[in-house]
């Protein structure tokens, strides 16, 4: 793996400074060496991603394609030296020439085109398909504004557009001779033929072109390099000459003209809400057809089959609904363009497509009004209708159980699409992403689904890529792995187990809290510069970094800081272990209430961090614009990983598993991974408190909380809640009566008071805990110990054997 010397190295630095950039060594800037770098990257990978599309070209296995509206893949320049093999070489040449790696790295702008969880997911499923050996490509868009960056101006949110193309991006190539043609609108006609059959032909319709742009997926140290596909929307080549022959369309196609490379604008900021807005319709229609136009032209370049045997070289994974246009568009272009009857096409596509589900939450559901899929795709429209009439009358036929049901089950009804249910029809595979995510949907989300279908169900429960998780983001920690169980963690982190044995050993324990303390020094190091606040080392950090959502409860968390504030205001000389509390979290532009609880938090902070009786032993940090680079910085510093979602929630969650794997323990409740992470650390190993998702779901069906009581009961909730009201805190005068009025008067939907006290008293027991250094270190240890099967290797492994058949 040695491939070059440092010194080697560092001439190559200095031949590709000169030649790329036409500069001397003395004289190049951070930029000029990031460039110079990822160039040498580049000249690395390219002949193995020559190498690997060439063998799936000749191999005759299936490939799976990932489908997904986001890829949330944040930096790339340290990953891929890490993956190649180069990241320690290029190190320490950076570091003999005086460099800093770090200042040289962050030159690099994050691709933030996701927003959360599901699209850090895909991120991370390429890296394991690709370190798996595996014959998958990613296929997304090329969004020209990714998520917007945040920054706060006196605690209020404020969007920034994140223009992260505003530099070269190193890492892409556009393939301008592989683009795709995808049409919108127009008209269908319909032609019986001389056999009876019918033929359908589409006519005005809006031409768009997709240009894809190839970015290099990099397996770790395998000689693999996977392909995700990112695609733009352009304008094609002949529509400007239309439009030097005015017609009556004339004014059509200009207005066209004008909003093609929207489609690729930018990405939609919502994380978990549906936003039923026409542009992001377009968008995965676009996305769609593009893909999956290309990988039926490859299948008819690459085999010599028929059609009819799609299923033998492809299937196509949905990341939630937004691909589901990927049913009837297969549909289309089978029997439209393909020549298939409906039965094939049908056979073919419910072979080919497999749909993950990413959440209950109803106000996550997409429901397209059917007018607009009508005017904006005719053809796909009409077979939507039919899948859905089909459906509708097997049911009636072979389900008269289900008779009843049929306006809950059907894929169109009240003049909306409901995209859950045409994916879970048209594909063979319906997966949640969590144990208990996958009970509720088979046993309440989706229960007469599953009863139609019982064999598609299956859970595979969510991962992350441990290599820039654990080994990339936390080194120190990754060196004392392997200096106390060896390296085979590396490409097995189930032997990651092994630590168990040292979980008593104390040279390692301490090697363990020395790492954790540096860690702790940077981050603090971090945090003074970006908010002037210095904070205690020794305290314990106690992280919630995640969007902002209801849901999430950073509200619960905010609660505990203020009742501990309150205390300390009665009590100065309480004994307290110091506390640093950090939060980091984006809200959708319109989402009022969770902006109001940024707002909040800084108040919070804003009191806290500079009153003299408290501010000894309290903290409160708000780090802005949370992503992936961000969180890569945090999460190797956190002792508490706070994952307090109202049970039933939180699908699985993945920052859990972040924090696992860097040490961190974890306060939470009994939703999502959080239960299958303490079935492996155990109760002792955790701090699990608060309603169960069962619970939770009775509340909702059958009533019988009332907020309004813990308000009259519990003098802390009635103190903090007037404190909110009344603007009384401290000297300053801010109300949150959103926020009061939602927990009173609309009886606190997310059971934050409800959880109030289980949660406190959580708290009470981590902060004793603390105290004792070698039993902490040792939950530590345990939890690092189990984090391997949380690994996306595993998930992947999973997808592979059980859905994909690769
Ligand atoms: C992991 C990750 C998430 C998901 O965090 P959850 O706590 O699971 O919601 C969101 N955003 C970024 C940048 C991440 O890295």
């Amino acid at each position: 793996m040695n491939k070059y010397t440092k010194e080697a190295f560092v001439n190559l630095l200095e031949d590709k400074l000169t030649r790329k950039r036409r500069i001397h060594m003395e004289d190049a800037s951070d930029k000029d060496l990031y460039y110079v770098i990822a160039s040498i990257v580049k000249d690395e990978l390219t002949p193995k991603w020559l190498d690997t599309q060439e063998k799936y070209k000749s191999n005759e296995t299936r490939q799976v394609y990932y489908l997904s509206m986001e890829f949330l893949i944040g930096r790339l320049l340290e990953s891929n030296l890490l993956n190649c093999g180069l990241l320690d070489v290029c190190n320490e040449a950076l570091r003999e020439i005086g460099r800093d790696p770090e200042e040289i790295y962050k030159n690099e702008h994050d691709a933030g085109l996701g927003n959360g969880g599901l699209g850090r997911l895909a991120a991370c499923f390429l890296d394991s398909i690709a370190s798996l050996n595996l014959p998958g490509h990613g296929s997304g868009i090329r969004y020209r504004y990714g998520l917007f960056e945040q920054r706060i101006i006196h605690g209020n949110q404020i969007e920034l557009p994140d223009y992260w193309l505003k530099e070269e991006y190193p890492w892409e190539t556009r393939k301008t001779d592989e683009a795709i043609e995808v049409h919108f609108g127009g008209s269908v006609h319909m032609h019986k033929k001389s056999d009876g059959t019918l033929e359908f032909s589409y006519h005005n319709t809006d031409k768009v072109m997709a240009v894809p742009y190839d970015v290099p997926v990099v397996g770790y140290q395998n000689n693999v390099v996977n392909t995700l596909r990112l695609w733009s929307a352009e304008l094609p080549q002949d529509e400007s000459d239309f439009l030097s022959e005015p017609s009556s369309q004339y004014y059509h196609h200009l207005d066209h003209t004008h909003s093609v490379e929207q489609i690729s604008g930018f990405l939609y900021p919502d994380d978990s809400s549906f936003e039923g807005k026409e542009l992001r319709l377009k968008q995965q229609y676009f996305l769609v057809s593009a893909t999956i136009k290309g990988i039926i032209n490859k299948f008819k370049d690459e085999h010599n089959l028929p059609l009819t045997s799609l299923q033998e070289k492809v299937v196509i994974q949905i990341n939630d609904t937004h691909p589901s246009l990927a049913v009837p568009e297969l549909m289309r272009i089978l029997m439209d363009e393909e020549g298939l009857n409906w039965k094939q096409a049908w056979n073919v596509t419910t072979k080919v497509i497999a749909y993950t589900n990413h959440t209950t939450l109803s106000e996550a559901l997409e429901k397209w009004p059917v007018s607009m899929i009508q005017n904006l795709l005719p053809r796909i429209f009409m077979i939507i209708n039919e899948i859905n009439e089909r459906f509708c009358q097997g049911i009636w036929f072979d389900h008269p159980e289900l008779r009843d049901s049929i306006p809950e089950l059907a894929i169109i009804a009240d003049d909306q699409v409901h995209m859950a249910h045409l994916a879970i029809v048209g594909s063979f595979s319906v997966n949640g992403v969590a144990r208990l995510h996958t009970e509720i949907l088979k046993t309440k989300e989706m229960k007469n689904f599953y009863t139609l279908y019982p064999r598609r169900f299956n859970n595979k429960t969510n991962g992350i890529t441990h290599r820039r998780w654990l080994l990339q983001v936390n080194p120190c920690l990754s060196k004392a792995i392997t200096e106390a169980i060896g390296p085979q963690w590396v490409k097995q982190p189930n032997k990651l187990i092994s630590l168990l044995r040292y979980s008593n050993d104390r040279p390692f324990l301490e090697k363990i809290d020395q790492v954790k303390r540096e860690n702790k020094q940077v981050l603090a190091n971090l945090i003074h510069k970006q908010t002037g606040v210095t904070v205690d080392e020794e305290s314990i950090f106690d992280v919630q970094i995640k969007r902002l959502h209801e849901y999430k409860r950073q509200l619960l968390n905010i609660f505990h800081v203020i009742y501990l504030y309150n205390e300390l205001k009665e009590n100065p000389s309480l004994d307290l272990t110091p506390r640093t509390f950090i939060f980091a979290a984006k809200a959708a532009p319109s989402y009022h209430l969770a902006k109001e609880v940024i707002k909040l938090i800084h108040h919070v902070a804003s009191i806290v961090n500079f009153d003299k009786t408290v501010n000894g032993k309290l903290k409160v940090i708000f780090l802005e614009n949370y992503n992936v680079s961000l969180a890569e910085k945090i999460i190797p510093a956190a002792d508490i990983s706070e994952q307090i979602s109202t049970a039933s929630k939180e699908a699985s969650g993945t920052g859990n598993m972040k924090m696992m794997m860097n040490g961190a323990l974890t306060v939470g409740t009994l939703d999502g991974a959080n239960i299958e992470i303490k079935d492996l650390v155990g109760d002792d190993n955790i701090f699990i408190f608060g309603l169960k998702a069962d619970e939770v779901l009775n509340y909702y069906k059958n009533g019988g909380y009332v907020a309004k009581d813990i308000y009259n009961t519990d003098e802390r909730v009635r103190k903090i809640l007037d404190q909110l009201n009344y603007g009384e805190f401290g000297a300053h005068e801010i109300e949150f009566k959103d926020i009061f009025y939602n927990i009173l008067y609309h009886n606190d939907p997310y059971f934050v008071l409800k959880d109030f006290d289980p949660y406190i008293e959580s708290h009470e027991l981590i902060e004793r805990a603390y105290r004792h250094k070698k039993s902490w270190q040792k939950m530590s240890v345990t939890n690092i110990a189990y984090s391997g099967k949380f690994s996306s290797d595993r998930t992947i492994k999973e997808y592979a054997s059980e859905i994909w058949k690769i």
